[in-house]
């Protein structure tokens, strides 16, 4: 045998978005005016009555191990949230608490794949995803939607990717990088799709309460018993409660699938931490005023960015439905000039934005989307338009 990492952990790229996010925080430690729209997290402050808890839990001695799928509170919690929002029933046996929602999607991938198997994602898409299906053994399949389409797929596209290896498709709506939603007839067809060719759904509804078109987030799992079958909702409180550092995320699905989730959480990571277990108990069954205060800052954000962004010469942007992001598109920059320099990627374009401008976007080739950044509008109104006049500072500096 050979020293070295295994074949699998050499393949996996590092999270990009985590390292621009340290970069920039270094660059603010150093005394730099930098604006970031690049952080993938609320920037309010985490509503006090959920600090609270967690102080409370602290101060009564909640701090030792819990059941391994989570508190029966938590989870009983959890329950009457997606029976009560979501229209989802589920026993609590069938729920299984997690370090953040990415340990829970990580877990589920974990539970359905077997070597070789595929699963869809449609991109452009988080960073996650597909390095998760590769750690366990799996294949991603991209689904390239466009910005013609709102960044939807056509269940034309989704046919043509499914194959007999197709194990999962992996539905983001709201959807982190371009904020777009699936409607409900777009959302029937898939769940048609995976009935008719036996494929699980993993439904990462993250950013649920994140919705600015006045409707209400469609679960899929709602669409019939069959497709409640094959899916596995994924959730958690970083979002909506501004809740990143907690690390609480959740799955609810299948008994066998979830079974398996709770038997390998079991011997992997154990349960999430405790005190945040109190705390995320509170913020599901507390008054959601807080929620509906940061979901009406973020519209005005989202619609003050879209409007100055589609403002400047050579760039253009949908108004996404959901989430906290937008997808510049920054097509017709590339191949523009700045001292000396081309932009020949929208990586370049990031690169010289942060370099001279000090605003930091993410490159859309990170979420498999080249010629766009990703904007978080996960900042404050006044550094969002300080931000917006800096890029116009940088683009319209641009030559031929
Ligand atoms: N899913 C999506 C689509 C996300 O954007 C993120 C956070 N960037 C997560 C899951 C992770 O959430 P958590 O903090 O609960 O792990």
């Amino acid at each position: 045998m050979a020293l070295g990492i295994s074949r699998k952990a050499a393949g996996i790229a590092p999270s990009a978005t985590l390292a621009l996010n340290a970069k920039v925080t270094a660059m603010k430690a150093a005394g730099e005016k930098v604006i970031g729209f690049a952080s993938g997290e609320p920037d309010f402050d985490t509503p006090v009555a959920i600090r609270d808890a967690a102080k409370t839990a602290l101060d009564t001695g909640k701090t030792r191990y819990t059941a391994a799928s989570g508190t029966p509170e938590l989870r009983k919690a959890i329950q009457q949230k997606l029976l009560a929002e979501n229209g989802l029933d589920y026993d609590i046996s069938q729920i299984v608490v997690s370090n953040g929602a990415k340990h829970s999607i990580f877990n589920a991938f974990f539970a359905l794949i077997d070597d070789g198997d595929e699963v869809i994602i449609p991109t452009p898409c988080w960073v996650s995803y597909p390095e998760m299906v590769k750690m366990c053994g799996g294949v991603p399949v991209f689904a390239q939607t466009t910005e013609e389409d709102n960044f939807v797929l056509k269940p034309s596209q989704i046919e043509a990717a499914i194959t007999g290896k197709t194990k999962a498709f992996m539905l983001t709506s709201p959807s982190n990088p371009n904020g777009s939603c699936w409607g409900l007839a777009d959302l029937q067809a898939l769940a048609d799709l995976a009935v008719k060719h036996d494929f699980y759904i993993i439904t990462d509804e993250i950013y649920e309460h994140l919705l600015y078109n006045g409707e209400k987030n469609i679960s899929i799992a709602t669409l019939g018993e069959k497709v409640k079958e094959r899916t596995i909702t994924i959730n958690g409180v970083s979002k909506t409660y501004a809740m990143t550092g907690f690390r609480i995320g959740y799955a609810a699905g299948p008994k066998d699938v979830m079974k398996a989730i709770a038997a390998c959480q079991s011997q992997a990571t154990s349960a999430p931490n405790t005190p945040a277990q109190y705390a995320a108990i509170t913020a599901l069954t507390m008054d959601q005023e807080p929620v509906h205060v940061m979901c009406e800052a973020f519209k005005q954000r989202r619609d003050a960015l879209v409007e100055g962004l589609n403002a400047i010469e050579g760039i253009s942007c949908l108004k996404p439905d959901g989430a906290f992001y937008v997808m510049m598109n920054v097509k017709k920059l590339i191949g523009k000039k700045k001292d000396g320099k081309e932009v020949d990627s929208c990586s370049t374009f990031a690169e010289m934005l942060l370099e001279q401008e000090k605003v930091a976007v993410v490159p859309g080739a990170e979420f498999y989307a080249p010629g766009f950044c990703r904007l978080t509008y996960a900042l404050s109104m006044e550094n969002l338009l300080e931000g917006v006049r800096r890029i116009r500072n940088f683009a319209e500096g641009l030559t031929d």
